[in-house]
């Protein structure tokens, strides 16, 4: 790493800084140090300042630079190589070899030493390192025993609690910090480690003294055991900004899915006109009935009642219809419900059924499920069916009208409920198939090209499953599936 970007890693996570008081001590050792040598000489040469000499060195491994170091080394030697060689002049030659040994050991003891300083340098590195990605990352690391009695953190997650870095991490500071929604989710991870459970994750929201909500992720893994006292080492990640993210985005997801509800809408109008229009007609008939009923010379009272009861069935129809159509033009939020997977097919194809006629094409309509109870947003899933019911009356109309045909048909099996909806239309090239559920994809000229990604997302978030498959120029099958409710879930589901 070049060495500007070191510093600037040094300074924007703070590198290890001796404190004025460790200054002041090596300060005055160093002093000592060089008293010693000056001073426990005598007129000759004399080893008992090579301990000084070793002194010196290691302490300056540990304050100034590598080069620095080495020149450190070779004025010692040389200085110890002068005195010898001065006291040599008085032909004391029994020197020599203590002088030898002493040099030699003086150069090994600082070989080590700057491999130990490599290694701590590298060290150090690493941590500062570390402490920038963690701060990066929004992560922080964090220790605890089983007990939680002690429990330890970095810097970050210190940070992440909003707590001073220096004061040591408590249980009771971590549930002060808790959002009170959430305790129990904490608690019940603490009595996962009083368990000893192998991997603990916790997911919950803090709430911070100024009113703002963080949201965590925390995952620990049993690490080792010492002296039969379990430990936890784990990570601990602020993922409010990645939430805010996801509920933004399922925010414009709801508003997208709700546009091209509206659009759909748009293209059934004639079909729902009609389809309000026919009660309308038949209360208007019904009205006609009763009043020549009522100018007989004897009013016929009965039929009367008859026909006002027709007109109230004609316009709870109309009232039904309207209802409909203004559920799927409302925008709500998406709602799951205990549904009847049979009877949300039924109300959209009443919807659809007239657009399907205007492409000239009479459907052939298979349902075979009955009771099939799912969880389910009733709105998105018409959505769905409405999508693919428009999409294949679409794909046939360059087909001869005698060949256009459309099979809606459900099925099941043991876990899942589906529909498929089968045309004869032109069918999608090989090439395309893959690309149909993408956003924006679309070979229509006036195609927005979002119907079947809303339907993958619509699907998705109902636990479900979508897929089409075509034989080109013969036709398409697009088919959904949904998990059916277990026994136990519908009774739950219906309890709520
Ligand atoms: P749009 O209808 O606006 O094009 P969709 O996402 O609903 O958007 O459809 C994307 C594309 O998938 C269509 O443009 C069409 O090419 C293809 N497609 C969808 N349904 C069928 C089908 N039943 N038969 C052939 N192609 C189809």
């Amino acid at each position: 790493m070049p060495n500007n970007s070191m510093k600037r890693i040094r300074n924007a996570f703070g590198a290890v800084r001796l404190q004025p008081l460790e200054n002041l001590l090596i300060g005055l050792m160093g002093l000592i140090v060089a008293c010693g040598i000056y001073g426990g000489r005598d007129t000759y040469f004399d080893f008992a300042t090579t301990p000084f000499y070793i002194a010196m060195l290691l302490m300056s491994v540990n304050l100034i630079p590598v080069n620095g170091v080495i020149a450190t080394l070779l004025l010692s030697m040389l200085v110890l190589a002068a005195f010898f060689l001065s006291d040599y002049g008085s032909g004391r030659w029994e020197l020599a070899m203590p002088f030898l040994r002493d040099f030699s050991l003086l150069a090994a003891i600082v070989v080590f030493a700057l491999r130990g300083k490599r290694i701590s340098d590298n060290l150090r590195q690493k941590e500062v390192c570390m402490s920038g990605a963690q701060r990066l990352s929004q992560t922080g690391c964090l220790g605890f025993c089983a007990t939680l009695e002690k429990i330890g953190w970095s810097e970050q997650s210190a940070q992440i609690f909003e707590y001073p870095p220096s004061t040591p991490p408590t249980a009771a500071m971590i549930l002060a910090r808790t959002h009170p929604e959430d305790v129990q989710e904490v608690l019940a991870g603490f009595e996962k480690a009083k368990r000893r459970e192998a991997i603990i994750e916790v997911s919950h929201r803090l709430l911070m003294p100024d009113g703002r909500v963080k949201h965590l992720r925390m995952a620990a893994t049993l690490l080792f055991k010492r002296g039969n006292r379990p430990e936890y080492l784990g990570a601990l990640m602020d993922v409010t900004a990645i939430k805010q993210a996801e509920a933004a985005l399922s925010q414009a997801r709801a508003q997208l899915a709700h546009v091209t509800r509206v659009t759909s809408l748009g293209e059934l109008a004639a079909s729902i006109a009609h389809e309000v229009n026919q009660p309308l007609a038949a209360i208007t008939s019904s009205g006609e009935a009763g009043l020549n009923w009522l100018s007989q010379p004897t009013p016929d009272l009965l039929e009367v009642r008859k026909v006002i009861e027709r007109i109230i069935t004609s316009s709870n129809r109309a009232a039904e219809i309207t209802l409909r159509v203004r559920s799927l033009s409302r925008k709500t939020d998406p709602l799951r419900r205990n549904e009847s997977f049979n009877r949300i097919i039924n109300e959209t194809l009443l919807l659809v059924r007239h657009e399907v006629a205007h492409h000239g094409i009479r459907p052939e309509i298979e349902l075979t499920v009955f009771d099939a109870p799912i969880s389910a947003d009733r709105v998105q899933l018409q959505q769905v069916i409405i999508n693919l019911i428009i999409n294949a009356c679409q794909a046939m109309d360059d087909v001869n009208v005698s060949e256009r045909k459309l099979l809606i048909r459900s099925w099941t099996n043991d876990e899942e409920v589906g529909l498929e909806v089968i045309d004869t239309g032109m069918g999608i090239p090989a090439h395309v198939l893959p690309k149909l559920f993408s956003p924006f994809f679309t070979t229509k000229e006036k195609g927005l090209g979002m119907g079947l990604s809303i339907c993958r997302s619509i699907i998705d978030s109902h636990q479900g499953r979508i897929w089409a498959s075509s034989i080109e120029g013969q036709g398409s099958s697009f088919q959904f599936a949904l998990p059916l409710l277990t026994p136990v879930e519908e009774g739950y589901a219906s309890a709520i």
